[in-house]
């Protein structure tokens, strides 16, 4: 089966959601043309494809919430195996120059896959490669059921840049593709690696677990008094995992006025054809532990799957009970 290429031309024709400026272009105009040309490319070599804006009149939305929405809602409905959204960068320096890949998560597959993208457009324009950065709060790359990938192809802020990406847009999508062709090269090779003997147990070091992890799973957290009645607030919730290198600390937060801890993700791995619980290939198995001043102390194994929403409830026991 083709592996599905999700291609988001960043931002709408025009408000909500329209694009930065500079050197007379626009920002979603280079994008939309640039994403065409790498739909064309990669149906050629074999991908299915399909692109969040096919035409230049493409409104997506009809506010920005709404509009990055409907790009992430058509790939998970679609179910793409990558995300790549194609943007450009604008900075008050002029002189700041080239590409850059922003990914949910360092040591993930996206970020992997945004590392050989960044090697194939260094390659094919010759702009500068400012590397791979986690951002987390991006609504495409939280969202996004699979690896995904948001590229600042170069700066609209700059001249040379600008240019490149309004007269030479083949120039992207080539260095682009060649990216996804190098990334799933390495995956096939790797993919015939026999499996690891604990696929999410112990003795895995941080970045193993990453590595095993790479989607997104959501945990909310509902703390309330033994008799179901009462929310408790103020309750501080830690999410951590032991490993071979250390414990990590994944998530920290406070339960709101209802008791309430909302939108946690944490890294899940590929769901796979079936949801059995407890299969060690389709979970990731993190150790919660809830503390307040005037309830018991409270320690729970949970476990996260990709693309769900996990609720945990927080039974909590006053300490003189
Ligand atoms: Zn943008």
């Amino acid at each position: 089966m083709a592996i599905k290429i999700y291609i988001d031309q960043g931002h709408n024709p025009q408000n909500p959601n329209a694009g930065a400026e500079g050197n007379g272009y626009r920002e979603q105009d280079l994008v939309f043309t640039i994403g065409l040309e790498l739909a064309d490319i990669l149906r050629a070599e074999g991908y299915d494809v399909r692109l969040s804006r096919p035409t230049a009149d493409t409104q997506l939305g009809t506010s920005n919430a709404s509009s990055l929405a409907a790009r992430v809602n058509d790939a998970n409905a679609w179910g793409a195996d990558y995300f790549i959204s194609l943007h450009a960068n604008a900075s008050s320096i002029a002189s700041a120059s080239g590409s850059e890949a922003l990914v949910y998560r360092l040591g993930s597959v996206a970020a992997e896959l945004g590392e050989d993208i960044l090697d194939g457009l260094a390659d094919t324009t010759g702009l500068p490669d400012r590397g791979v950065t986690p951002r987390p709060n991006l609504y495409v790359l939280r969202r996004t059921q699979m690896p995904a990938v948001l590229l600042e192809l170069g700066f609209i802020t700059n001249k040379r840049d600008a240019d490149l990406m309004a007269g030479r847009p083949e120039l992207f999508a080539q260095g682009i593709a060649e990216g996804i062709n190098e990334f799933v090269n390495d995956t096939a090779d790797t993919a015939v690696r026999p499996t690891p003997e604990i696929p999410n147990g112990e003795g895995l070091t941080y970045a193993q677990f990453l590595q095993q992890n790479p989607y997104k799973g959501y945990l909310k957290v509902q703390a309330f008094r033994g008799d179901q009645t009462y929310p408790v607030p103020g309750v501080a919730v830690t999410v951590s995992r032991e490993f071979a290198d250390g414990r990590r600390v994944f998530f920290e937060g406070v339960t709101d006025e209802n008791g309430i801890l909302d939108g946690i993700d944490l890294p899940a791995a590929p769901r796979g054809e079936s949801l059995v619980p407890d299969d060690p290939l389709t979970t990731a198995v993190y150790d919660l532990s809830a503390r307040h001043p005037l309830y018991r102390d409270v320690d729970v194994p949970i476990e996260i799957y990709e693309g769900i929403t996990a609720i945990q409830p927080l039974r909590l026991l006053l300490k003189e009970e």
